[in-house]
């Protein structure tokens, strides 16, 4: 029978982050991918990496991504493309503006020192398209930006296998084997593998993961659209990822012309990634009212795909308290491609080490049975 120290179910970015990081400290690690490696969230996301979080675990855990995106091309040999172009987020009401006073005033404290404020007519300096007449503020921080997720998920993907872990993709996981409260081995569609440690990296599939081994994961799927437009002059390739928070539109460049996002934040949850035409007039209505230039951009492409929801908008990092040998790396709750880097990492030394450079307890299951939730109120 085949075996490793680790299996890892799930291909998409941080399935490929922790078969790197992992080999990295030798570690034989097997990743099945029943797909293709990134081809479910990974391979529909944005491209985004900011570190204006509401919670201080998502600041420093985003500061360490950004730092390791600065240095990917270096240290996997491979391209990131990533851009630091900045994120402002857009806000319009008053409350929201109080919140992110002290947002900002915690991004300082864990020292996120270049973020700012900005008004409004700097705001229409720096987004040239931007409708700024109800703007009451923004905030700005030019060291987040955007990356390929592609690039990224291929990274980690090469240097995994060049430090000798075997990605399997088509492969699915199907059963969990566990005997006296400890995990055995996993069942999947070409075999069985003996292990003691899997990964459960299987995003918005998390919960049927670990359902195969009667636990309950607290992920919901949500769909998500984006809509690229044709080419679009009007838009500097330096204009900075921008979130108009209070409907939570989004735009950033993509190649020559804009990249749209927003949330339907009355769909149910569920599996469907078909595209919702009818939502995205909506979409385009909100960006026609924020950025009015885009009207005049045709739709070139659109797609939708899952984000992996958990009550607290919070990702599950280590181990499952029931079940020995069973870990979860998931639930990033639409932020797991700048998220990844980072808690791959920090997980590795969790396991290796017993402790982490950036304490990552704050995102442990346990949280959910002591009722401590602290909700990560920007989501987008
Ligand atoms: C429209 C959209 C925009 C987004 N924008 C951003 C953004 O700007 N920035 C950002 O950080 N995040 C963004 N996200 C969120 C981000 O894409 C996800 O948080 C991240 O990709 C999650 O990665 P993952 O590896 O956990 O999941 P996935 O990429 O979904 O990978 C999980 C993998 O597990 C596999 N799998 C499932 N079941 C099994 C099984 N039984 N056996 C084997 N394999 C299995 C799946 O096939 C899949 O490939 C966006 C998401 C969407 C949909």
């Amino acid at each position: 029978m085949e075996s490793a120290d680790v299996v890892i179910a799930g291909g998409g970015i941080i399935g490929c982050a922790l078969a790197y990081q992992l080999s990295k400290r030798n570690v034989d690690v097997l990743l099945l991918e029943r797909e293709t490696l990134g081809s479910q969230s990974t391979g529909k996301c944005a491209g985004g990496v900011r570190q204006q979080f509401s919670s201080e675990g998502n600041v420093r855990l985003q500061r360490m991504s950004v730092g390791m995106l600065e240095r990917f091309q270096d240290e996997i040999g491979h391209p990131a493309d990533f851009r630091q172009i900045g994120y402002l987020f857009v806000l319009t009401q008053p409350q929201q503006v109080e919140d992110f006073r002290h947002n900002m005033e915690m991004w300082q404290r864990v020292g996120l020192n270049d973020a700012r404020w900005v008004d409004a007519t700097e705001a229409s300096r720096m987004v040239p398209i931007l409708n700024v007449e109800d703007v009451l503020g923004c905030t700005f921080c030019p060291s987040d930006g955007i990356a390929s997720p592609a690039d990224v998920t291929s990274g980690y993907a090469a240097a995994a296998r060049r430090l000798g872990a075997r990605l399997k993709e088509g492969v699915a996981v199907t059963g969990i084997d566990i005997a006296s409260g400890k995990v055995q081995g996993v069942r999947t569609s070409a075999g069985d593998i003996a292990t003691r440690l899997v990964f459960n990296c299987a995003g918005a599939w998390a919960p049927s993961i670990g359902r195969m081994a009667g636990l309950e994961i607290p992920i919901l799927p949500y769909r998500r659209h984006i809509a690229v437009t044709g080419t679009f002059p009007a838009m500097p390739r330096t204009n900075p990822m921008t979130v108009d928070f209070q409907t939570s539109l989004y735009f950033h460049p993509e190649g020559d012309g804009v990249l749209i996002g927003m949330s339907d934040r009355e769909e149910p949850p569920g599996f469907a990634t078909d595209v919702n035409w009818e939502f995205l007039e909506k979409m385009f209505a909100q960006a026609a009212r924020r950025a009015p230039a885009l009207s005049a951009a045709g739709v070139k492409t659109a797609w939708a795909g899952l984000y992996e929801v958990t009550p607290d908008h919070q990702a599950i990092l280590g181990p499952m308290p029931e079940l020995e040998g069973f870990w979860c790396a998931a639930g990033f709750s639409g932020h797991g491609f700048m998220q990844a880097p980072a808690a791959a990492l920090l997980l590795t030394q969790q396991l290796l080490d017993h402790t982490s450079e950036i304490d990552i307890s704050s995102f442990a299951f346990e949280r959910f049975a002591r009722g401590a939730l602290v909700k990560e109120r920007n989501v987008i």
